[in-house]
């Protein structure tokens, strides 16, 4: 299935999206982590986008565009795959879907995870990641054996600068002005698949199962 999850940032598609991709097997391709990976080694990419990510702000369409069509040009995408965090704006939507369509690949459907403001400001702001693999733990919900280290490589847990109570209002703000019109571009497209994100992650995950037929 060609896949996209969509939502506020902290609204848990990421943490879905790896579920179903180690299940699965399609890949799982989020923008966000590709930055935040340019960003740490400092490549000419990551030089460019680190100040707009740090301030919570959307990076140039053209370039996220491209990342994505290079990634979807690999042969592990032609099986399916989850697109997390991208599309973020119109732009981007209908430069993909015109990527798609010249490939005769089509979209299956399109998650819309929803929650509340308020419940999206906890998540993000308990949110830590693992330096090494990427796994996803929250202080309260989902904490992990051993403060500070992943419970699955034993990487070191941090939190996103971009995760700190002020920047990730902005963050909220933005996805308000850029990111919301793309629910009724999909609506439109009959590819709107809306999820209620705000249980837990094992019942979030059977109610996507079910969404996608694979319960
Ligand atoms: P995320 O991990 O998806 O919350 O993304 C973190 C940051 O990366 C965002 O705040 C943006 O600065 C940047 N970013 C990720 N995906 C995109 C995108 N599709 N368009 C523009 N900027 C993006």
């Amino acid at each position: 299935m060609n896949l996209i999850f969509l939502g506020a940032p902290g609204v848990g598609k990421g943490t879905q999206a790896k579920m179903f991709s180690s299940q699965l097997y399609w890949p799982h391709i989020s923008t966000g982590d590709i930055l935040r990976e340019a960003v740490r080694q400092a490549t000419p990419l990551g030089l460019e986008v680190k100040h707009y990510m740090e301030g919570g702000e959307l990076i140039p369409d053209q370039l996220v565009i491209n990342i994505v069509k290079e990634r979807l040009e690999a042969s592990d995408t032609f099986k399916g795959f989850i697109l997390d965090g991208f599309p973020r704006t119109v732009e981007q939507a209908e430069a993909l879907e015109e990527f798609l369509s010249s490939k005769k690949r089509p979209l299956d459907a399109v998650l819309y995870f929803e929650a509340s403001t308020e419940e999206i400001v906890t998540r993000l702001t308990g949110r830590r990641s693992c330096r090494s693999c990427g796994a996803i733990y929250h202080v309260v919900y989902q904490p992990p054996l051993n403060q500070d280290r992943c419970d699955k490589c034993g990487g070191w847990l941090y939190q996103r600068s971009d995760d700190q109570e002020e920047t990730v209002r902005h963050r909220l703000k933005v996805y308000e002005a850029q990111t919301t019109p793309l629910i009724s571009f999909y609506e439109e497209k009959g590819l709107l698949r809306k999820v209620q994100a705000a249980g837990s992650v094992e019942g979030v995950h059977s109610l996507v199962k079910k969404i996608l037929g694979l319960a």
